[in-house]
């Protein structure tokens, strides 16, 4: 078995490796560069068959549904079988309507079920549902020819499924020859520092939510389900209920798990913004709109409900809420990777709050293990050797993990 990172050897997102066996590739995650303006097909690695014409290139495996590991699949055949969670694969279809540009909805393929392997051709592939910010998120092994990859994917065990972590430490897969380890926290983090918990992060809202006199405005992904599971429970805890508008609605629902916030429970709310109402008349999502209608609230409810909300705010809120007239005494927590901030990314918004004099709180936690998670990881398995892979840092691996074998982009080796 041979392997190549196409990208990822030393950079974070845009992740892509090719496997070949007997002749014949599999594609593991197919990611967007994160600096990367817009989704073009410029970013496409130089690999052989994705316009669907090569029998030999068999599918590609997404780790899980960000777009640093899925978004070039815009570009490639629909003929491409594509593997992944089934739960992610919803999100995505879910989320797809109101993504702008080339957001991709991946063919058919495989559906990962965690521990469950299956075989593509001369591979053996066996999926681990992982701790991730992202939802229905697996490290891979593949193995073939008698040797084996595990490939962590992005992962960490201080989220909300932790106990997935312990598991797979306690029950490791056996006798990997080479392991593909993420090192997003390295050089970004102190070795010997942790990321706080979603359990930390819940507490530290319920403070914040206390002390705020009016509307409580969090700013997170749509898709970092453990983080809204966090601030749904912070809001019930200070007596709140979560706003939420039609696209989380629509994500949270595609997530396929009752046990999760959904628009119907008593103690979330809808508020669709301007924007979205715009989307639902040209698009006729009557029916969207509908199943999520059942707790809605219009916008002149919202300055009465404010002391008790908690609005999962995005920057297309920010009319609707001075038209609603419902900001006195609000605060805003950002609930994101601090680098966007700083980037440049929300700076509408920065100008929105000081204009409004809301004050700003920052409250977040990494979706990626720490090095000290990063080393149980690898002394579990416990690999013939360690190739880094998503980290700006691949020169600190060897301080860390025994049996470092650096590869550069396009190199291809043997396993
Ligand atoms: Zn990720």
């Amino acid at each position: 078995m041979r392997a190549c990172i196409h990208r990822g050897s030393k950079q974070i997102g845009g992740s892509c490796v090719e496997i070949e066996s007997c002749g014949q590739r599999l594609l593991v995650d197919f990611g967007l560069p994160l600096d990367a303006e817009e989704n073009y097909s410029q970013y496409l690695p130089k690999i052989r068959g994705l316009d669907g014409s090569d029998p030999f290139l068999l599918g590609v495996l997404i780790s899980h549904p960000h777009l640093d590991h899925f978004g070039l699949l815009a570009h490639i055949s629909q003929k491409i079988p594509v593997g992944m969670g089934a739960a992610a694969r919803r999100i995505l279809e879910a989320a797809a309507p109101f993504m702008p540009g080339n957001w991709p909805t991946p063919p058919e393929g495989w559906n990962y079920r965690s521990g469950q392997s299956f075989d593509i051709g001369p591979f053996c592939v066996t999926p681990f549902l992982v701790d991730h910010s992202a939802y229905d998120a697996y490290a891979l092994q593949i193995k073939s020819d008698g040797k084996s990859i595990f490939y962590t994917g992005d992962f960490r065990s201080h989220g909300r499924k932790a106990a997935l972590f312990e598991r797979l430490t306690a029950n490791p897969p056996q006798s990997i020859d080479t392991m593909l380890l993420e090192g997003s926290s390295l050089g970004r983090i102190a070795d010997s520092q942790q990321f706080p918990t979603e359990k930390e992060i819940e507490n530290h809202l319920v403070h914040v939510f206390s002390t705020t006199e009016g509307l409580a405005l969090i700013h997170t992904s749509g898709q970092n389900i453990d983080q809204i599971v966090s601030i749904f429970r912070a809001s019930k805890r200070t007596g709140r209920k979560l706003i939420i508008d039609l696209y989380t609605a629509a994500i949270l629902e595609a997530t396929g798990n009752n046990n999760l916030p959904q628009s119907v429970w008593s103690d979330v709310a809808l508020y669709v913004p301007h924007s979205q109402r715009v989307q639902i008349k040209e698009n006729a999502w009557f029916d969207l709109l509908k199943r999520h209608s059942a707790n809605r609230i219009f916008i002149e409810h919202l300055q009465q409900v404010s002391k008790k909300s908690t609005l999962l705010f995005r920057p297309l809120h920010r009319f609707d809420l001075e038209r609603g007239e419902c900001l006195s005494g609000a605060t805003y927590i950002y609930s994101q990777w601090e680098g966007y901030w700083e980037q440049g990314s929300y700076d509408m918004v920065k100008d929105w709050l000081e204009r409004h004099s809301i004050p700003k709180f920052s409250i977040h936690t990494s979706g990626h293990a720490s090095p000290s998670e990063l080393k149980k990881l690898v002394s579990a398995i416990s690999p013939l050797n360690v190739v880094p892979i998503h980290s700006f840092f691949p020169e600190k691996y060897p301080e860390l993990f025994p049996n470092v074998e650096a590869h550069n982009d396009g190199e291809w080796w043997e396993v």
